[in-house]
């Protein structure tokens, strides 16, 4: 009974005085230095600052070239152009994504062809691709969702048999290693995303990593109206003319940007230990409630832990988000299944059952808390408050249908 009062009143005290937010970004005061002197330094725009991030992304993912832009959406755009993508032309990809991933498609004038998920970790299933492939198939574009690597090895076989490109959305997943082999390291190209609530962040950008030097300089190219020579070029050396070889975009990642995020790279692996050890507490913390799903992390793999997400009974999911808010915790929904959007629906005349095990993750998803800064009282709570939340809506649910 003493026992049962003590936690009654831990939970009252806590609750009280806990507001625990989706997300809090790591930015240190070392990072805003960073920025501090590219704002008192001559040049803003893409230049040395630029440089020096990408060769140290190169260096930490392990590949030949990374060319920095303003947003994964950006890099995905260009990475299909770079490619040759265009009308006519189909990408396989997933409906359980943010709608980057497909509108990056529709953006190079492609369409985007979904193939139903793996339940286990939400990942494109790639014993379904075979069958989704057409002479008009080019590319293949997975994402490592929530930082869980998708299957490349049987990614690449399938590229290769059938002559395709591969690009990872790789938004979720700069820390991740599957079967020994990181974003890129399979794929033509890799995309990172450093908005706001990523794992590294300069609020707005994005990165493409690559080993193929051809792709590399036509992505700079890309990334910077089709320009023969960038702004550091042309004027930090004697002036130069340059020339427009291709219609490119203005996607091109600024030193500023480039500052914010090169010290967020040395602190890259404290981070996500942080993290996983977050993530090893929810998924103790779920174990015994029946009420509660997590997805899996395969063996051999390591998942860059971006995201967290708990399934729960569809029927009762939008019940259990208004009620974590309630006791304000911060949640999200990574993501209803993108075929169901009205835009999709209407497009592709889409509808309930066209991806049912997308579907069925989009109904039941819960995103929960997972940053660095997020303290073991934070955890506790809400994984105290997850299992009240749940097992009092089966209740509710119950006395309904009384
Ligand atoms: C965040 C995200 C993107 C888009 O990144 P931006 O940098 O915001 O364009 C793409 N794909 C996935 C899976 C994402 O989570």
């Amino acid at each position: 009974m003493f026992r049962v009062s003590e936690r009654c009143r831990w939970i009252a005290w806590v609750q009280l005085k806990m507001k625990v937010e989706f997300y809090r970004h790591s930015i240190e005061r070392s990072d805003i230095d960073k920025v501090v002197a590219v704002l008192n330094s001559l040049f803003l725009t893409t230049g040395e600052v630029v440089s020096q991030f990408e060769d140290e992304f190169s260096r930490y993912l392990g590949c030949t070239y990374t060319v920095g832009v303003t947003s994964c959406t950006a890099a995905l755009h260009i990475s299909l152009l770079a490619h040759g993508i265009g009308p006519g032309d189909e990408v396989i990809t997933t409906p359980m994504t943010f709608i980057a991933t497909a509108n990056a498609v529709l953006h190079a004038g492609a369409m985007p062809v979904f193939v139903d998920v793996e339940p286990n970790t939400g990942n494109i299933d790639v014993s379904r691709i075979e069958k989704a492939i057409t002479p008009r198939t080019k590319a293949l574009m997975p994402v490592h969702l929530y930082g869980q690597m998708c299957d490349m090895k049987g990614l690449r076989s399938i590229a290769d048999k059938h002559g395709l490109v591969i690009i990872e959305d790789a938004a979720h997943a700069v820390e991740a290693t599957r079967d020994g082999i990181r974003p890129g390291q399979l794929g033509d190209a890799a995309c990172f995303s450093f908005y706001a609530t990523k794992n590294i962040t300069s609020g707005e950008g994005g990165a493409i990593s690559t080993n193929d030097g051809v792709i590399a300089d036509r992505l700079r190219k890309l990334r910077l109206h089709g320009m023969s020579k960038g702004a550091a070029e042309r004027y930090s050396r004697q002036y130069e003319h340059w020339d427009m070889e291709m219609l490119g975009w203005k996607h091109n990642m600024s030193n500023i940007q480039a500052a914010l995020l090169l010290n967020q790279l040395e602190r890259i692996e404290r981070n996500w230990q942080r993290r996983e050890a977050i993530c090893r507490r929810y998924e103790e913390g779920f174990s015994g409630n029946p009420n509660t799903v997590c997805l899996k992390v395969p063996a051999g793999s390591r998942s860059a832990r971006h995201l967290f997400t708990v399934l729960v009974d569809p029927e009762k999911r939008d019940d259990v988000l208004g009620r974590l808010q309630d006791k304000r915790i911060g949640v999200a929904v990574n993501y209803r299944a993108i075929h169901l959007l009205s835009f999709y629906r209407h497009l592709f005349g889409y509808s309930r059952g066209s991806f049912p095990v997308a579907e069925r993750i989009g109904d039941s998803t819960i995103s929960l808390p997972l940053y660095p800064k997020l303290t073991d009282e934070e955890v506790r709570y809400v994984v105290q408050t997850v299992q009240d939340v749940t097992v009092d809506s089966g209740r509710s649910r119950l006395s309904g249908s009384a």
